[in-house]
């Protein structure tokens, strides 16, 4: 058709990554191959300082472990536009700098954990998504996520869902393990690990 373009499928993928586990990695690269995505940005949540829970790890520290978590995995790569922007995240937001970053011949596939798609009635703008991005659940073990189920003016309510890997483990999991002096071996990457010792995170 003359005029018309494919166009190049961009996964972004939110998070505090406090630490990023190999959870996350499985999740990324099942929504990748499931829908022939070109690449997965994992963008990382900038301090919020005034939350209950604010993020152990500093925004720059936690950047940090995603680059090295995915800096041999072709397709994964980190953004710091929410760092950059600073202040609350909010998702509309990192969608719209995404866009301006990226341009308009990418098409935008927002990846979330079916805890954060059944939550993102509270997330603020969040009407504002479903114009920005089509948004991908994935499976999370312990939880179902049936979106005709969901209120119809849900959010996640006509999102695509991947069940993928289910793996079972969870950031707060971690930072629990190395409070109890628990071995997180084989639940984060090697270098990732290596970088919490040397620097004495969540300890
Ligand atoms: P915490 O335990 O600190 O809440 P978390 O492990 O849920 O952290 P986040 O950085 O908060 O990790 O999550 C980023 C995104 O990844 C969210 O959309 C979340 O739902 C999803 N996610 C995290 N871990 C998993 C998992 N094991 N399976 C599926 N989705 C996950």
């Amino acid at each position: 058709m003359p005029g018309s373009r494919i166009k190049r499928r961009v996964g972004v993928f939110g998070g505090t990554f406090d630490p990023v586990h190999n959870g996350h990695l499985a999740i990324a690269d099942a929504v990748r191959s499931e829908l022939d995505l070109e690449k997965v940005l994992f963008v990382v949540a900038a301090d919020q300082w005034l939350r209950a829970n604010p993020p152990q790890a500093s925004a720059r520290d936690r950047l940090r472990m995603v680059e090295l978590a995915v800096e041999n995995i072709p397709g994964f790569e980190t953004s710091d536009v929410d760092i950059v922007r600073g202040g609350s995240t909010f998702t509309a937001d990192t969608l719209v700098d995404l866009r301006g970053r990226l341009g308009e011949t990418v098409e935008l596939y927002l990846i979330v954990g079916a805890d954060s798609a059944l939550a993102m009635d509270r997330w603020k703008r969040a009407e504002e998504i479903s114009a920005l991005a089509r948004i991908v659940v994935v499976g999370r073990p312990g939880l179902v996520f049936e979106n005709e189920t969901l209120d119809d003016t849900h959010p996640a309510r006509g999102a695509m869902y991947v069940e993928g890997p289910m793996v079972d483990v969870s950031a707060t999991d971690i930072r629990g393990l190395l409070q109890s002096t628990g071995s997180i071996s084989g639940l984060v990457a090697d270098s990732v690990e290596d970088y919490i010792n040397t620097n004495g995170f969540y300890g």
